[in-house]
């Protein structure tokens, strides 16, 4: 199975392969540029290349990118979506370079307009991401925890816009726990309401949080595995649901201080599989 962690690229990008390995995961999901930022760079072909080098020696599985926290496709502004198109564009292009599987995004918010007011927007920027991205490149759109008026924390309203996306086949879906939990889907039930929602056919990849904010709070805040209002027998009975066996799991929990995933916590990912 393939399990692992968010990493940082600080510091040259196949410092991700670095820090994958030290914490004993075998897929990574990383940033292309400044999480907090539209603003995009660069990689140079000389760390492409040491970063392909040192993924093929580790044997090191699936690469996920996930898109920076200001992308938001349900933008009034039109500044702002436009830098998501192009922050995402970017993503996608770079996701080509490297072989990753494509890039996960929060759908973003609508602060306030309806569902309805905003998917005919969502899906025209879709679906001109789709269309500016590399054959075989995926947009994961990954379900919400419903803060703020975020997108996708319904997973009818994912369902919604995925089947109006041009070219589905270009499209997967993330589900993370933490989300899940918060807008109020128990972990038991949740794979059953994806599945007539959305078609597990679509599910690319797990993030296994524990959540620090309760059930249905609607508050997005990761917890370490076992530590959190989920907790880790939850956890575990869905992590060990034979329909996600081979679903890559990507844990994004806090570590100590925020540092992100540790040793300690990929271990204990590893534990809730077998
Ligand atoms: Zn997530």
């Amino acid at each position: 199975m393939y399990l692992g962690g968010n990493v940082s690229i600080a510091g040259g990008f196949d410092k991700c392969i670095d820090r994958i390995v030290t914490i004993g995961g075998n897929c990574l999901m990383t940033f292309a540029s400044s999480p907090r930022s539209l603003e995009t760079r660069e990689i140079s072909g000389g760390e492409i290349v040491k970063y392909l080098e040192k993924k093929a020696k580790h044997g090191i599985g699936p690469h996920f990118l996930h898109g920076a926290y200001l992308v938001n496709l349900a933008s009034e502004s039109k500044t702002n979506l436009t830098a998501s198109l192009d922050s995402l564009i970017f993503y996608q292009r770079f996701a080509g370079q490297i072989n990753s599987v494509g890039t996960i995004i929060h759908i973003g918010s609508h602060k306030g307009r309806g569902f309805a007011d905003v998917v005919d927007q969502i899906v025209v920027a879709i679906n001109y991401i789709l269309d500016s991205s590399p054959k075989g490149i995926r947009l994961i759109l990954e379900n919400a925890a419903g803060q703020a008026g975020t997108e996708s924390d319904d997973l009818k309203e994912l369902s919604q816009i995925i089947s109006r996306v041009g070219d589905r086949s270009k499209i997967g879906v993330c589900l993370d726990t933490q989300h899940a939990f918060a807008s109020g889907y128990l972990l038991d039930q949740i794979l059953d309401k994806f599945d007539r929602a959305i078609g597990l056919k679509h599910l690319t990849l797990i993030h296994l949080n524990d959540s620090k904010s309760e059930f249905n709070s609607r508050h997005d805040r990761h917890e370490n595995l076992g530590e959190g209002k989920i907790g880790l027998e939850n956890l575990k009975n869905f992590a060990k649901d034979p329909r996600l066996q081979n679903i890559p799991f990507i844990t994004e929990v806090p570590g100590e201080n925020n540092s992100g995933p540790r040793k300690q916590d990929i271990d204990l990912l590893k534990s809730l599989v077998v």
